[in-house]
């Protein structure tokens, strides 16, 4: 059993449609996927409706949080997209992405950069993120390559173009994830957000909040880093997961490449209220 638990579609910032991240998903060996793009379900009905034989899906989603003043992202799996507190939030986050989207696109523009709000428009089909902006200046000529922009000079959090936007307190994300009837995996606990690491005091909180694992494989964190998360996972009985966190040709189309082990998917998936739903 193959079974990567992270990965984004056109509804969020990934480069290819929920149908198409399916078929890949299948041709990659993957047995189980759970689509978690930014703040939002909706590509899940896409996904189910294009299921290839002998792939079961997951619904998640990946729901953006803030600790003083730094980015931590939470992945939700078998959520109730119908919970009106977690549908609202989602909601709320996703309004704001476009007002400091545009934000963005006018501090681009103060700085010469010939971005328009057009542009990023016709990108993004759902929630809007940075990687639609750099999509864009890649277009207008600004940079060469999508990752380019994600530099003090513009996109990362600090650099000249950069603006904060509405995130959740994670232990509140984690409240809503099962209140909803899902399980909680706190994404990529290795990458530093501006330099900071999320500390291990704010770990043991989610935890005690109902958090119910830890993405310790992720292509982004290295040997060491699984190894630390692993024991810290370990310590404080959470699941060890693993995904990928294809965002299509933005990452290089690398479903697959990280999972979660089978015996460690059973655990998560039995830690929701909604587990029948899993695949
Ligand atoms: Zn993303
Ligand atoms: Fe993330
Ligand atoms: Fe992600």
């Amino acid at each position: 059993m193959r079974i990567d638990l992270h990965c984004h579609s056109t509804a969020s910032d990934g480069t290819r449609a929920p149908a198409e991240v399916m078929r890949r998903a299948r041709a990659a060996g993957l047995d189980v996927v759970a689509l978690t793009d930014h703040d939002t379900f909706a590509g899940h009905d896409e996904a189910r409706r294009a299921l290839p034989p002998g792939l079961g899906l997951v619904p998640g989603l990946e729901l953006s949080c803030q600790q003083q003043g730094h980015s931590v992202h939470l992945l939700g799996y078998l959520a109730d997209p119908r919970h009106p507190e977690l549908a609202a939030e989602c909601q709320a986050i996703r309004s704001d992405r476009v007002r400091r989207g545009q934000a963005m696109v006018e501090r681009l523009r103060a700085l010469g950069a010939p971005v328009t709000w057009e542009q990023v428009a016709a990108l993004a089909q759902g929630t809007v993120g940075r990687p639609h902006i750099a999509r864009a200046m890649v277009a207008a000529g600004v940079i060469g390559r999508p990752e380019q922009a994600f530099t003090s000079d513009w996109l990362a959090p600090g650099g000249r173009a950069y603006v904060e936007r509405y995130a959740l307190p994670p232990q509140r994300a984690v409240s809503l994830v099962r209140a909803a009837g899902g399980v909680a995996v706190l994404a990529h606990p290795g990458l530093p957000a501006r330099g900071w690491i999320i500390p291990d005091e704010l770990i043991a909180a989610l935890a005690r909040a109902g958090l119910g694992g830890l993405e310790v494989d992720h292509p982004e964190q290295d040997r060491a880093q699984r190894d630390r998360l692993r024991a810290l996972a370990a310590g404080l009985g959470l699941v060890a997961s693993g995904g990928s966190d294809d965002h299509g040709t933005l990452t290089g189309d690398r479903l697959g490449c990280d999972t979660i082990a089978p015996e460690a998917y059973e655990q998560l998936m039995a830690l929701a209220a909604n587990r029948h739903e899993a695949p």
